[in-house]
């Protein structure tokens, strides 16, 4: 089983090399903004309670998105894998994640944290509320979306770091040149 979680600020390229990952190890893709924009477009009460947030820049509660996390890993069947995208975002959403493996028998294989300095981040968020449109890549959410990423998100590069997982990824450059420093570090473990 490989269980990777891919880590890093908003803008940092989780979701594109996601993509590669998937299509390289044959293994699914959780992305917790995914579910939550599928569950907006929907209209469901979830998706209502979701866009608060979103809109705000906010985390969600960690019990909502915990349950929801629970619920999409449960829906994989004969699964090589998994890839955790925008999940954790909090120390108790990876403790949560940590045992939820555990009792699946199962761990995190690696955590890649896809570092890109602040400036970068801002120009690429920007340039992608342009282009698609996502309602939280303005620049007044997006400074929102970096102070919670520096209070609440980025503890977890020591919590992975203690937890032994954590492998550093320079998030900047060409996306192959990105995507095969990500694939060393996972055909090493
Ligand atoms: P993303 O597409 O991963 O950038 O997520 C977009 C937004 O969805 C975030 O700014 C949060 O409001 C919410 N969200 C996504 N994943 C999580 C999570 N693991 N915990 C709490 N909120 C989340």
């Amino acid at each position: 089983m490989l269980n990777i979680v891919i880590f890093g600020a908003p803008g940092s390229g989780k979701g594109t090399q996601s993509e590669r990952i998937v299509a390289k190890y044959g293994i699914n893709h959780i992305s917790t903004g995914d579910v939550l924009r599928a569950q907006i477009k929907a209209g469901t009460e979830l998706g209502k309670t979701a866009k608060s947030y979103i809109d705000q820049g906010q985390l969600l509660p960690d019990e909502l998105i915990i349950d929801i996390l629970a619920s999409t890993l449960d829906s994989f069947q004969e699964s090589k894998g998994v890839i955790f995208d925008g999940f954790p975002r909090t120390i108790a959403q990876a403790e949560a994640l940590k045992k939820m493996l555990a009792e699946r028998g199962q761990e995190v294989s690696i955590m890649l944290d896809l570092d890109v300095p602040e400036d970068e981040l801002m120009t690429r968020l920007i340039k992608r509320g342009q282009e698609s449109g996502r309602a939280d890549d303005n620049e007044e959410t997006i400074k929102k979306r970096l102070v919670v990423y520096h209070s609440q998100t980025s503890p977890l590069i020591d919590w992975y770091k203690n937890d032994g997982k954590y492998q550093h990824i320079n998030g900047l450059g060409s996306m192959e040149g990105i995507f095969a420093e990500i694939a060393e570090a996972i055909d090493k473990i």
